[in-house]
């Protein structure tokens, strides 16, 4: 069976790889672009090196309306994101969303959409099998571990701060995390934002620097030892295994999953 797709953001760093790696798939099938340029055009007129022959929408509604696709891949920005994966569910197209940035109002109101269609969806924050697993090897470590910072670092173009992989992370080792106020009782900031964001009494420090690609370090902290858990993103690549297998097994889901741990063995 081959998988229609529609693709929203085809001139951006991950969408251009997604559509690159779509192309290589021999059961995909790419149908259409949402771009906010370029209405009307086709998409190899706006990239020679990928040189297939599908249309780009400006108007999202509309592409949903006209093209027949099984699902929908986001690699925008937040806002046109959300507004994107709800058209697409609204059209029961299945939205497979890298995008970053949604809050978790945003989830859960896509989650109900889904559920009230049955129709399958994935969120994932980061598609890199090798960050999925270091959130999972950190959410074992913070049960014995409890004291715990993040350390994410990106390229100066991201747009959202924290990461999604960073509060992601976070999220998971809530989950096997003793609450505690970490460091001195009576530490100051003497310069405000030193310590970083306080997510459940755990620190995420954001780097965003020209040269960095996608990278984070989990550290724990114990008794006279330290463990630290590093993933680094070299290229956009490394994201484009996860998106490939989120979109085969969102067409037997029947729900919006968000964390690509969530679909994996
Ligand atoms: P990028 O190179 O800046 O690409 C974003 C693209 O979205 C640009 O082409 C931009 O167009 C387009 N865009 C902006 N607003 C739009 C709208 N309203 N409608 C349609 N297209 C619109 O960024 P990127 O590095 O590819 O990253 C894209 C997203 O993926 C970000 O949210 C990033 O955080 C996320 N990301 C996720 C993962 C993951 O594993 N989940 C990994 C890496 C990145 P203009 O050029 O005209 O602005």
């Amino acid at each position: 069976m081959t998988i229609k797709i529609i693709v929203a953001g085809p001139r951006g760093k991950m969408g251009s790889e997604a559509i690159q790696m779509i192309k290589e798939e021999e059961t995909f099938e790419l149908m259409a672009c949402v771009d906010r340029k370029h209405n009307g055009k086709s998409l190899k007129d706006i990239n020679k090196l990928i040189d297939i022959d599908v249309p780009i929408f400006e108007d999202p509604d509309e592409c949903f309306r006209t093209i027949k696709a099984d699902a929908f891949v986001d690699l925008t920005i937040p806002e046109s994101g959300f507004l994107h994966t709800k058209l697409a569910i609204q059209y029961n197209i299945r939205p497979v969303v890298g995008t970053s940035g949604f809050t978790s109002e945003q989830v859960e109101e896509l989650k109900t959409l889904t559920k009230s269609k049955q129709l399958g969806g994935i969120i994932a924050p980061n598609f890199a099998i090798g960050a999925v697993l270091m959130m999972q090897f950190a959410k074992m470590a913070a049960k014995y571990l409890p004291d715990v910072e993040i350390i994410e670092k990106h390229h100066d173009q991201k747009l959202d701060a924290p990461s999604g992989t960073a509060v992601k992370t976070a999220e998971l080792i809530k989950e096997t995390r003793t609450n505690k106020v970490q460091g001195h009782p009576d530490e100051k900031e003497t310069i405000e934002g030193a310590r970083g964001a306080n997510v459940d009494n755990m620190r995420i420090h954001s780097v965003r620097l020209p040269g960095l690609v996608a990278h984070q370090e989990v550290i724990f902290g114990g008794a006279g030892q330290t463990l630290s858990i590093k993933h680094d993103s070299l290229n956009r690549q490394s994201f484009m295994d996860g998106i490939k297998f989120a979109i085969k097994q969102v067409m037997d889901l029947d729900e919006l999953i968000y964390g690509l741990e969530n679909i994996l063995d």
